[in-house]
């Protein structure tokens, strides 16, 4: 067991997990929160449920839900779904996947992930100090020891002028690079995922509210980096929903989505289909009540005018037959422009950070400045929406902390 003097910054999801990990391997912990209160980003993860991992995470998995599969497989090691889960069993929180590989806590509620987090860290003395914003991290000199009564290689320094003295140091900070800049580890730059997209021009505005199971196809420079089918969100600034954040980690400036908004039929099934409600709308004597209603049971009522605006058709004159190529057309292949990518204030997760080739792939341990660890989100690592982020918050807390007390 270690009698080791650790200090982690930032009572976030990967903090507080570093910390229970350092206290259970004998480690005297301090952990330096600037917020009021613990975890308080957690409270906000899954709609208020967590999301705090997903079953994909097995042995055999490819890892593809990350940015760097290999160094998050080299990295996380056995630390699959089944150990994250084991985790928290062992804190006293039960969780259930469900019918898609999420794993929630059984309460349904991140509160009670938190208050896990924070008893445990409670019942092993962790010494937490809230409202302790750390400034920066420095080497310890001899007067630095002398001064502070303590042995120790690295000296954090507080917000309030306060300093103390530790062993090793586990940087948590989440989004927030300042404490690692200012130790000089490199830093890639920030950019924002998960998150909704702006689309250029007003095809979207008339739907805003609108929810349409679709294909979403992403064109990045002629190449298609991103396909998947979800629920797109219309809003009249564009579209978000899950497959739509999940997008937008391959997402960039004038790329074009296009979104088949009938994925349940085939292209042949679609002309049949249109065939025959092009028969039904000549009987009902082309009226713009007609023509609306001749696709209504194929698409949500309140997309069909952006649809035939984005046909050319004017629903106010209307035309003598549906012009069901254009329609066919346009329901498979309806085409946004991206006009802006997710930012601080609408995106779920951070990209850039500690680069990731600046540590241990194996213990996360800075390869510059030994006795600094880096995990979660501050280190550059970003993950599909459906746990992954979370399971890579916990798990790299739990090799830090390990790494930190074991060397
Ligand atoms: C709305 C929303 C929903 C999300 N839902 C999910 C989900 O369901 N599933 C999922 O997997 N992921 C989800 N995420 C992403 C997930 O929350 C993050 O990946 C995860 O919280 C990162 O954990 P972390 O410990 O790295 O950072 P954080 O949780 O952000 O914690 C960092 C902590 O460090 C503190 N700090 C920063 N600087 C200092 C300093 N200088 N001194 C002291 N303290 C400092 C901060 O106050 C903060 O408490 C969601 C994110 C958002 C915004």
């Amino acid at each position: 067991m270690s009698e080791k003097q650790v200090a982690v910054i930032g009572a976030g999801a990967s903090g507080l997990v570093a910390a229970i990990e350092c206290a259970r391997n004998g480690a005297e912990t301090t952990l330096y929160e600037a917020g009021h209160r613990l975890g308080t980003k957690i409270l906000k993860t899954g709609n208020g449920r967590c999301n705090l991992s997903n079953s994909a995470i097995e042995p055999g998995w490819d890892f593809k839900g990350y940015n760097n599969p290999e160094f998050v497989q080299g990295a996380l090691g056995e630390l699959y779904c089944a150990a994250i889960r084991r985790f928290f069993e062992s804190i006293g929180l039960l969780t259930f996947e469900d019918s898609e590989g999420r794993i929630y806590p059984v309460t349904n509620s991140a509160a009670s992930v938190v208050e896990a987090l924070a008893w445990e860290c409670r019942r092993l003395r962790v010494y937490i100090k809230t409202d302790c914003k750390v400034h920066g991290v420095r080497a310890a000199n001899d007067d630095d020891r002398e001064r502070l009564g303590a042995q120790g290689d690295w000296v954090v320094t507080v917000d309030d002028g306060s300093e103390a003295i530790f062993d090793k140091v586990i940087v948590a900070t989440g989004n927030s690079f300042k404490v690692p800049s200012r130790l000089g580890l490199p830093i890639d730059s920030k950019s924002f995922v998960l998150g909704p997209l702006a689309t250029s021009g007003n095809a979207t505005e008339a739907m805003d509210g609108v929810r349409i199971r679709a294909r979403v196809t992403l064109r990045s420079g002629g190449e298609v980096a991103f396909s998947d089918t979800g629920e797109v969100l219309f809003r009249k600034y564009g579209v978000s929903g899950i497959v739509i954040f999940d997008c937008s980690r391959y997402a960039n400036y004038g790329d074009e989505i296009s979104l088949d908004l009938v994925p349940f039929l085939s292209e042949e099934e679609l002309a049949t289909d249109l065939e025959a409600r092009n028969e039904r709308y000549r009987m009902l004597r082309q009226t713009s009540k007609a023509l609306l209603a001749a696709l209504s049971g194929l698409i949500h009522g309140q997309a069909i005018p952006s649809i035939l605006d984005y046909c050319g058709v004017d629903v106010d004159d209307p035309p003598k037959e549906l012009p069901v190529d254009d329609l066919a057309f346009a329901l498979k292949n309806f085409e946004l422009t991206i006009a802006d990518l997710p930012g601080a204030d609408n995106a779920q997760v951070t990209r850039g950070g500690v680069s990731t080739e600046a540590v241990d792939g194996k213990t996360l341990e800075s390869l510059g400045r030994l006795g600094i660890y880096v995990c979660g989100e501050t280190l550059d690592i970003d993950g599909a929406c459906g746990g992954f982020n979370l399971h890579w918050a916990w798990a790299s807390g739990l090799i830090a902390a390990r790494a930190a007390c074991s060397s």
